[in-house]
């Protein structure tokens, strides 16, 4: 087959739509106005501000004085366990609960907060990946302020049992945060519905631009100011806004929520072709729950070989992917995603992670699946690991 270039990486980041580029494009050259100034030029972009408010709470079933921009994933995180935190040591309630596996916006802000004095009860999760809701029941103490388990892993795209963990907060008069940054745009949200007290996104996972994101913060939840200055976002985060950023997540997020079931329908097929193609390969493994997954999600483990090897050498065949591995996080271990549901360092270390949507068309898992196995191969017939495996030697 000739050679392609397929992104396979949208976990990590995702192109700016040509819809949300154009909502944003005036706001850089005519419709500059402050939003605090008087004049139309101010008013108008202060509504263009409110009318994306409206879209991210209409696509949360939130009410707009429910939502806050912010600038990333990370700092919505981080503002939520660290405001929490702030606000409810005050009555006594110095302890979170979250899981191993949460994104490092949460697991490092808890390191954090534990320096500080607070305690921190990580929950494991299922050699499946998913976090068992009587674990967060057992661990719900007096002095507990706050549980915060990701709505879907961002490496092995499982779905947590949100609903079932925050009907147990709520009974326990304890508050839930939800990380649903990958989750949003790819499963159904209602914060309402489903009892979400927090929740954080971010918009360069759903097609807007880097730099962007929302914590949403149910209404009678007072968390302290995050940004000290002037009256913006209700006075919690002061700083002239950052509007064609705001105007296009309103675009992105309407557009990745509109019609979710249909995108899943595509997409799901391909990504469970690719898992049927890949596991043909001798000694792989698919993490993470086969069903209760990211319709976009796969996550294989080759032993044997190294994670960062492959991805260059899939780069070299045009495919853009991931791997749960060293050099990618500049450190030597492993990915603590992949440790928390069992994996042996040395199989983690093979792992690969593709993340698809739409695009990724049926010629492309054609290619993907004719270019993984020759690379796999390569790589293993390089790779002393392997040969020692093949001779059942021990190996470390
Ligand atoms: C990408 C990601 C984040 C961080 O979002 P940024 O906007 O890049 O800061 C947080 N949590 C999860 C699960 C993510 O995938």
């Amino acid at each position: 087959m000739e050679k392609r270039f397929i992104y396979a990486d949208n976990a990590a980041t995702t192109p700016v739509s040509e819809e949300v580029l154009a909502a944003m494009l005036p706001h850089f050259r005519t419709a500059y106005g402050n939003p605090s100034s008087i004049y139309k030029l101010g008013r108008d972009a202060q509504r263009d501000i409110e009318t994306a408010r409206e879209k991210v709470a209409k696509a949360l079933g939130a009410e707009p004085a429910e939502i806050f921009f912010t600038s990333c994933g990370s700092e919505s995180d981080n503002w939520a366990l660290k405001g929490t935190a702030e606000r409810l040591a005050k009555k006594g309630k110095k302890h979170i609960i979250t899981s191993v596996f949460e994104h490092h916006a949460i697991l490092h802000t808890c390191e954090y907060l534990e320096k500080q004095g607070y305690e921190v009860t990580y929950v494991p999760v299922s050699d499946k990946g998913i976090v068992d809701p009587e674990d967060i029941r057992k661990a719900i103490r007096e002095d507990t302020a706050l549980v915060s388990i990701m709505y879907a892993n961002n490496e092995i795209g499982t779905i947590q049992p949100i609903e079932e963990i925050a009907a147990i907060c709520h009974e326990k008069g304890v508050l839930f945060h939800t990380d649903a940054v990958q989750a949003v745009g790819h499963v159904e949200i209602d914060v309402k519905k489903q009892g979400i007290d927090m929740l954080s996104l971010s918009g360069h996972k759903i097609h807007a631009q880097k730099g962007i994101g929302v914590l949403y913060v149910k209404k009678g939840i007072v968390l302290p100011n995050l940004i000290h200055g002037g009256g913006q976002e209700r006075a919690k985060r002061a700083g002239t806004e950052n509007v064609p950023a705001i105007v296009g997540l309103g675009v992105a997020i309407e557009a990745a929520t509109r019609n979710i079931a249909e995108k899943a329908a595509v997409i799901t097929p391909r990504r469970n072709r690719l898992i049927d193609g890949l596991l043909t390969i001798p000694y792989t493994r698919l993490n993470g729950d086969r069903d209760r997954r990211l319709p976009g999600n796969l996550n294989i483990s080759f032993e044997g070989i190294e994670g960062e090897s492959l991805l260059l050498m899939l780069d070299m065949n045009g495919i853009c992917a991931s791997s749960g591995s060293a050099c990618t996080s500049g450190s030597l271990d492993p990915s603590h995603v992949l440790l928390s549901i069992g994996l042996k360092h040395e199989v983690a270390h093979g792992s690969l992670r593709l993340s698809i949507e739409e695009d990724v068309s049926d010629e492309d898992i054609d290619y993907i699946l004719e270019t993984v196995p020759k690379v796999v191969e390569r790589l293993r017939a390089m790779s002393p690991v392997w040969e020692k495996m093949m001779k059942g030697e021990k190996y470390e």
